[in-house]
């Protein structure tokens, strides 16, 4: 095949590279439009996107399988709480799997045996009961060692009366688990995790940076408090647990208020709020969500149960985010 550089990469899996060389032989006889054409087929025979100018679209997905948080709403199911699911980089991370995590999956067309990672923020039940039946589904019916496991020092040893998340069964069909306290950085495949310090009940829990192609902040549970910004500095989109409404205060959990300050000095092109308390859902979240744009100027987005935010079309700015958003 003509101008076409077809490279075997150890994987086992062929990779194909087009050099911009090859963009521009292939222009000169069949016209740019229809160069590029040929070659995003030919890409997408081997799982890889290319955008118009030829280049290779780095996807980032979330997936939002619950948005509830505060004890009534995750009771009573009025929101589901599966956590949610960044796919990025060839990685597929399930972030918080909480109470319905493996039905909300289904629910939401997620398969869980595709996860290359599993994240527990902190030991709270709503982020971590589905965790082992989780991790059993990314090892294949716990039939081989497969995935890692990130969290908090409770979330995976217990403490503070808190017992372990997954037993030390599960840890056994892991590739490998860490735990980390604010500041540790580790790899899931190529993207890298930073885990940020919170000021929340559980006093081990973790914020969390994931830093691959695009850079995605998660805050976790836990009040604002000076100097947080500092840790989710260069986000690109910024997802936050936001349990009570505008001037309504719950200690060590986050207001609309607390979001405005967070939001307003990280400024990424895009901040999401879920884990929604009663008080917060009676307020209406979208309202909410939009006072806080108001405020900051920061495109901001009350997430739904089943929502999928895809970035891989490149940075939404302001007008036009619904073509991500479904
Ligand atoms: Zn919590």
């Amino acid at each position: 095949m003509q101008g076409v550089r077809i490279v075997y990469s150890s994987g086992a899996k062929f990779r194909v590279t087009w050099s911009a060389q090859t963009i521009s032989e292939m222009s000169g006889t069949l016209g740019f439009r229809r160069a590029i054409t040929f070659l995003k087929e030919r890409s997408n025979r081997f799982g890889i996107k290319l955008n118009n100018t030829g280049n290779k679209i780095s996807s980032m997905k979330i997936t939002f399988l619950g948005t509830a948080g505060g004890r009534i709403v995750i009771m009573t199911q009025i929101r589901a709480s599966g956590g949610f699911v960044l796919e990025m980089d060839n990685e597929l991370i399930h972030i918080d799997p909480g109470p319905g995590a493996l039905v909300r999956a289904k629910q939401y067309g997620v398969n869980l045996r595709k996860l290359t990672g599993v994240v527990v923020s902190h030991a709270h039940t709503d982020h971590y009961t589905d965790a082992e039946m989780v991790i059993e589904s990314m090892a294949q019916g716990a039939m081989k060692k497969r995935g890692v496991l990130i969290g908090s020092e409770f979330a995976i040893k217990g403490g503070d009366s808190y017992r372990p998340a997954v037993s030390p069964y599960h840890l056994k069909f892991l590739d490998r688990y860490e735990i980390l306290g604010p500041g540790n950085k580790t790899k899931i495949g190529k993207i890298e995790i930073e885990a940020t310090p919170t000021k929340h009940g559980e006093t081990k829990a973790l914020g969390l940076v994931f830093r691959g192609s695009k850079t995605l902040g998660y805050a976790g549970d836990g009040e604002y408090f000076e100097g947080q910004e500092k840790h989710f500095e260069g986000c690109d989109y910024l997802v936050l647990n936001v349990l009570r409404p505008k001037n309504v205060e719950w200690p060590e959990h986050m207001n609309s208020n607390q979001a405005v300050k967070l939001i307003g000095k990280v400024r990424p092109s895009l901040a999401v709020i879920q884990h929604f308390g009663m008080k917060m859902l009676k307020a209406k979240p979208e309202r909410e969500a939009k006072w806080i744009e108001k405020e900051t100027g920061v495109k901001t987005i009350a997430a739904r149960d089943g929502m999928t935010i895809d970035l891989g079309k490149g940075r939404p700015e302001g007008k036009g985010l619904e073509k991500w958003v479904k």
